[in-house]
């Protein structure tokens, strides 16, 4: 039997409303009452800020299929050393887990080689081309908890709506990246005044906002849970409030690039700063963090995509889209949205356990609370301790973002994993 007793340290639990100072005991990996322990180890933790272990519902592994970028182990020790004890692998890897043979390969890859818990997203489509649904019943029972085909959307509205029908009968969340590729192709940035000055395609609204509208009528009409990913233009908030009033089953996520960038910064971080969606202009960052704060959008997610530097530095015609963000995010939030005022630390920690764990309750529960009974998974945060992000402390495989240099003020202690 291990014992456990966390003293001293501020407990910020969203499920139950909790922001104390109070004890934490964990016995055998399960939260218990303090009261019942005989001889913990006790930890003292003054200043300390403890949560719900954080979950990342976005998050590209690599492995299998591109482990020149990242594998299962880099990538899911950036998460740990980032706060994170859950995250949800998206499924563009090579194969894809578009049938429960690939499901289970990843499934062994990641019993040997993560440092996190990782639940895996199963494809929306045959092999991730849009043309033809998967069977969402294969994959639920080969142990997926939600289905995606991150990095593109069926474009064909009749796979969307068979494969949306097939989840609602599941209670399975639909996970969607909202790009119409008629609309979007050649496009390399946002459509707007920098694309204009810098001589690039770029990528109209209506991109994003043509898919957002198609899921949301499709969720209405099937009863499907839709997620909408990384949304970027603040006319999708609106959409989106509007759905939720009706009573539509949508929730949505957006990523800490586009809360605290614009295209703007593509002028300074060049490549760095390109990613899928776009960073779009100073209004829709703002219509983003007062979404999040609202809870209209209730998902912070990292969309944490590995590229190497040689194939970053290929220009912004050629370069791939997407930046790192899991061992980040929480320094460059706690910094920029709590501590300027713009977010309370119970809802930046919300965003990032009961948002993402009401997702995922039907499949796996008890994710996100300090509930006694429920695992103990934990996050240690310092919210005063200033330093600086740098390449040379990242785990990740990759270092292509454009945090690097940024001093914050707030870091992760480390998480505790049951
Ligand atoms: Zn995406």
């Amino acid at each position: 039997m291990s014992e456990i007793l966390i003293h001293g340290a501020r407990v910020v639990d969203p499920s139950q409303n909790l922001d104390a100072i109070q004890p934490i005991a964990i016995r055998d990996g399960r939260l218990v009452d303090p009261d019942s322990l005989e001889h913990p180890i006790t930890l003292n933790l003054p200043g300390k800020t403890i949560t719900p272990g954080l979950i990342d519902l976005h998050v590209h592994l690599r492995e299998p299929g591109q482990t020149h970028k990242e594998d299962i182990a880099s990538a899911t020790a950036a998460a740990a050393a980032g706060g994170f004890t859950t995250v949800l692998a998206m499924p563009n890897t090579l194969p894809p887990p578009d049938n429960a043979e690939h499901v289970r390969l990843i499934r062994n890859l990641v019993d040997d080689h993560a440092a996190v818990n990782v639940l895996l997203s199963g494809c929306l489509s045959q092999n991730r081309a849009g043309n033809a649904p998967t069977n969402a019943t294969e994959l639920r029972d080969a142990g997926c908890v939600a289905l995606s085909d991150d990095g593109s959307t069926p474009q064909d509205e009749s796979v969307m709506r068979d494969i949306m029908t097939q989840a609602a009968k599941l209670n399975l969340p639909v996970i969607d990246h909202c790009e119409n590729l008629a609309l979007s192709k050649p496009g390399v940035m946002h459509q707007g005044r920098i694309a204009q000055l810098l001589h690039l395609p770029g990528q109209p609204r209506e991109a994003e906002l043509s898919i957002v509208r198609r899921d949301l009528r499709l969720a209405a009409e099937t009863g499907c849970h839709i997620h909408l990913q990384h949304l970027s233009c603040r006319e999708s908030v609106e959409l989106l409030a509007q759905a939720q009033a009706h009573g539509v089953h949508a929730t949505a996520e957006v990523t800490p690039h586009h809360l605290l960038l614009t295209d703007a910064d593509c002028l300074r971080y060049g490549t760095l700063a390109k990613m899928a969606p776009p960073l779009r202009e100073e209004q829709d960052r703002q219509t983003l963090i007062a979404a999040l704060r609202d809870g209209i959008i209730s998902v912070l997610a990292t969309d944490h995509a590995p590229h190497t530097a040689q194939e970053k530095a290929q220009g912004w015609l050629k370069a791939p889209f997407g930046i790192i963000g899991i061992q980040q995010v929480v320094p460059l939030c706690l910094d920029q949205l709590v501590h300027t005022g713009l977010l309370t630390l119970p809802q930046l920690i919300a965003r990032l356990t009961t948002g993402p764990a009401s997702l995922l309750a039907s499949t796996t529960p008890q994710l996100g609370t300090l509930r006694l009974g429920a695992p103990a998974a934990l996050t240690i945060l310092d919210l005063n301790a200033t330093h600086t992000l740098t390449p040379e402390a990242s785990l990740s495989r990759s270092t292509n973002a454009p945090w690097f240099g940024r001093s914050c003020r707030g870091t992760v202690i480390g998480i505790i994993k049951p």
